[in-house]
């Protein structure tokens, strides 16, 4: 089954109110896009001004919390950003899991209070450089998918939320893995979403992402499950996206 074509960028700790046109130049190149949804994952202090500032995209924020609310001063729950207007929220990226000690539990928690604010959760998981080396990537990175997904399978179509296999090795770094390594990886979390959800584990969009760019974002969607891209470095401009998003 061939899903349309996904490609989210995170923009992290980067974006002020000057780089709305940015925003809006990218809008414009996703809106001579068919076949791939396009998404942009800002900063909070962004959300609402990029949903008014772009037309032909999606925005998203990078984290959410658990709860509904409460005694959690810095944080915004899913309901909050939802308000925004905001579609996407990616949850458990490894800078998170590393610099907020975010566990798997952590993580899966947020995925659920995304999707329970009709969001749709991105949920990062990824194997270290030493875990890669070790040869055991594929298992590592099934294990962590398990204990992070959500466990939510009553009515579930798969569409509000996607995987984002991330090797953290690969983030920033500008290396990516071996294409078959890549295939490898994301045929394990089919089967293993498949086995988790039922035919709804065939809706999951399986995004790649790890230094994807204009110049292998080609042959990474085409590998079977790439089902689009999480990307940072080159989702800061639009003359950097815009090949990214025309692979798709
Ligand atoms: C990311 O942090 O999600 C990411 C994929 O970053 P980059 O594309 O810069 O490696």
């Amino acid at each position: 089954m061939t899903l349309k074509k996904l490609v989210v960028g995170n923009w992290k700790m980067n974006g002020h109110k000057s780089d709305l046109p940015e925003l809006r130049a990218i809008s414009d190149v996703a809106s001579q896009q068919n076949n791939a949804d396009v998404a942009i994952c800002v900063p909070a202090t962004l959300i609402e001004p990029a949903v008014n500032a772009v037309s032909s995209m999606a925005i998203g924020a990078q984290d959410c919390h658990a709860n509904e609310n409460g005694a959690h001063t810095g944080c915004l729950s899913a309901a909050m950003i939802a308000e925004c207007d905001a579609q996407y929220i990616i949850v458990g990226h490894s800078e998170r899991r590393e610099d907020q000690g975010e566990s798997n539990v952590d993580v899966k928690a947020k995925a659920i209070a995304a999707m329970g604010a009709n969001m749709h959760a991105i949920l990062c998981v990824g194997e270290s450089e030493a875990q890669r080396d070790s040869g055991n990537a594929v298992t590592i990175v099934v294990e962590q998918l398990l204990e992070s997904l959500p466990d939510i399978r009553n009515d579930f179509d798969g569409t509000n939320l996607s995987i984002a296999y991330e090797p953290i090795w690969a983030i920033g770094t500008g290396r990516i893995p071996s294409l078959d390594d890549v295939a490898e990886m994301h045929l394990a979390i089919r089967h293993a979403l498949v086995e988790y959800y039922g035919d709804a584990g065939h809706n999951i969009h399986i995004l790649y992402g790890g230094s994807m760019n204009g110049s292998n974002a080609h042959d990474l969607m085409k590998i079977a499950n790439v089902d689009g891209g999480l990307v940072g470095g080159a989702s800061l401009s639009a003359e950097k996206f815009a090949p990214v998003i025309a692979a798709a």
